[in-house]
């Protein structure tokens, strides 16, 4: 693999002749260059200082971390499907008992993002399994490397197989987006990312154009969100880090959150 330099606050890699002198993913408003300044580390570093960890969450869905936590912090979801497996976001590390793991359980058919925070080592992972990667066309300025399996899709869904689809929402980013799983409960669940975020109350719902940087959504694409949500079935939810899944009431803390906004 060509040599790879990786931003220490967000986790994107670049590759090693065109590092800028700030990353870009961290100079837009919704993230941030920290006071201490931009600074980078390599995945050898990286593969030194942390693991992955896996966590069966489901039968057919696992929860893949880095330890310790590096940058954001994100976990990747891996769903287990007859049509072929999908992996939901990515992480910014990929280990050769990890790729046993996942060609153990049938490999990947496709790598699917909510939003540019993380994209990560995508393309690494793509290659490995030889998948294509599908991020919403909106999004599309924020690809710091376009490598060939990246897959733009365009309009409000794309359909994948055994029911799965990715659904697009906005707020957070313009593509920003979720995976729809109708067969892990009842009503269906949603893999989210940051598009919702689920307070440590596991009471409320915030969506914000920025949250380390608290920056609100306007009212017309905070309405839009509300209303993409009310069109959608589901009773169950995964956010982005491990703390944020939510299997009762999730309508009701939805529509309950959602009236903070909009009374
Ligand atoms: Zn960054
Ligand atoms: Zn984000």
């Amino acid at each position: 693999m060509k040599e790879k330099i990786i931003c220490s606050t967000c986790g994107t890699y670049y590759p090693a002749d065109e590092v800028p002198g700030l990353c870009v993913i961290c100079s837009d408003e919704r993230q941030y260059i920290p006071e201490t300044g931009q600074s980078w580390t390599t995945p050898k570093d990286l593969h030194r200082k942390h693991s992955i960890k896996l966590n069966k969450l489901h039968e057919r869905l696992y929860e893949i971390e880095i330890n310790p936590i590096f940058a954001i912090g994100q976990r990747a979801l891996l769903v287990l499907s007859e049509g072929g497996n999908v992996l939901w976001d990515c992480i910014p590390l990929l280990d050769e008992l990890t790729v046993q793991f996942i060609k153990s359980k049938g490999g990947l058919k496709a790598i699917a993002f909510s939003h540019p925070h993380y994209y990560s080592n995508m393309n690494e992972w793509a290659e490995v399994f030889d998948c294509p990667v599908y991020i919403h066309d909106n999004d599309a300025a924020h690809i710091v490397e376009k490598g060939p399996q990246i897959h733009l899709w365009q309009g409000d869904e794309l359909a994948l197989w055994e029911g799965i689809k990715i659904l697009l929402i906005g707020g957070h980013f313009e593509g920003s987006s979720i995976l729809h799983v109708p067969f892990l409960s009842k009503e269906g669940t949603i893999l989210c990312g940051d598009t919702l975020f689920l307070s440590p109350s596991k009471k409320h719902f915030s969506v914000l154009r920025s949250y380390p940087n608290r920056i609100p959504l306007a009212q017309p694409e905070m309405r839009k969100v509300k209303q993409r949500f009310d069109s959608i079935p589901f009773d169950s939810f995964y956010g982005y880090i491990k703390t944020q899944n939510l299997h009762e009431n999730v309508k009701q803390v939805f529509a309950e959150s959602m009236k903070k906004y909009f009374s």
